[in-house]
């Protein structure tokens, strides 16, 4: 029993029976008193914040925190999967990859394997990642050192390459613990150039393109319509949430959101074991139909429409690792 002002909504309705002055709301209605209480008291803190906000501006701490406040990510941090470490080597990555990344994670996977290289936004997208599902620093060294020393010399990928996958994992510089990135600063920041990986698809690649690289992959009319419809209307992780359903088929969760890259790793992996299928696969050795196998249909979400090719190597390092951490810790 509530006074009537409080549920407008739900006598405008004639939801609610009525007396002297009271509604009588039915408990599944209930939500509507509280969303009249939050709605008061988000218009009488906005109007506080407003009168306060001249003083705010003169204070140079808060208005940079405040002005990024909304590009923040403020779910799980997802810096490394406790659980999974010492259980993913860098074997099971391939096989994961086309099982439970994330169209972004698979494209920088193809990629590399590809090129037997990344430019350092990729390095940084795709190796915080896979710190995230659990990959340890031995591990991770050995996955990089097996695909770069394809194309490279291991003194070259010692010299130049090592640092950074340390630098990720805390061990060298500030020893900070980097964490994997969100799909906010993927999709916000840091757009790829030419000869880049990095990035989400959904937000970087040419509308068409990905069009024809989802039908490519045999995802089904009705999906690609939506997934595009979102994709057009800057709905990038929704898109992306209708591409976890339309390649997890029976998923039973359909209100999973996606806002990070490591959530839809965990999502995939959930959905298969509770599928029964293996958790982790096993660890094959890597095969040569494993890598061919790069140009299945699973597998061609790729957002650069620009083949990458021996000279962005040559770019690339002259940008090397040691140049920019130390750019990153001195700014
Ligand atoms: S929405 Fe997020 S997880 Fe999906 S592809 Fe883009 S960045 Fe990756």
């Amino acid at each position: 029993q509530v006074p009537f002002t409080e549920v407008l909504d739900l006598v405008r309705g004639r939801k609610v029976f009525l007396s002297r002055g009271f509604a009588y709301v039915p408990k599944d209605d209930m939500i509507s008193i509280l969303i009249t209480h939050y709605r008061a008291h988000l218009s009488q803190q906005l109007a506080m914040t407003s009168r306060a906000l001249p003083q705010l501006e003169e204070d140079n701490r808060l208005l940079p925190m405040l002005s990024g406040l909304s590009k923040r990510y403020l779910g799980q941090d997802y810096s490394s999967k406790k659980s999974n470490v010492g259980k993913i080597t860098a074997e099971m990555i391939d096989s994961l990859s086309k099982q439970s990344f994330p169209p972004c994670m698979q494209n920088l996977h193809q990629s590399m394997k590809r090129d037997h290289h990344l430019k350092h936004g990729g390095r940084m997208q795709y190796g915080l990642f896979l710190k995230g599902i659990g990959l340890s620093l031995e591990e991770a060294l050995r996955f990089w050192r097996t695909e770069f020393t394809k194309a490279m010399d291991g003194d070259k990928f010692d010299k130049q390459y090592s640092y950074n996958i340390r630098h990720n994992y805390g061990k060298e510089g500030k020893r900070a613990d980097y964490t994997p990135y969100s799909c906010n600063k993927i999709i916000m920041s840091n757009a790829p150039g030419p000869g880049d990986n990095h990035g989400c698809p959904f937000r970087h690649t040419d509308a068409d393109l990905l069009a024809q690289k989802l039908r490519l992959q045999g995802i089904s009319k009705d999906f690609t319509d939506k997934i595009m419809k979102y994709t057009r209307d800057g709905h990038y992780q929704i898109a992306c949430k209708y591409y976890f359903d339309a390649t997890h088929s029976g998923v039973e969760e359909p209100d999973v959101n996606i806002n990070h890259p490591n959530q839809y790793f965990d999502e995939s992996q959930h959905f298969y074991s509770g599928k029964k299928e293996a958790k982790l696969p096993n660890t094959p050795a890597r095969t040569g139909s494993q890598r061919s196998s790069q140009n299945t249909p699973r597998s061609q979400l790729s957002q650069n429409s620009q083949p990458t090719s021996q000279n962005t190597t040559v770019d690339d390092d002259m940008m090397d690792d040691d140049l920019c951490m130390a750019a990153m810790e001195t700014a």
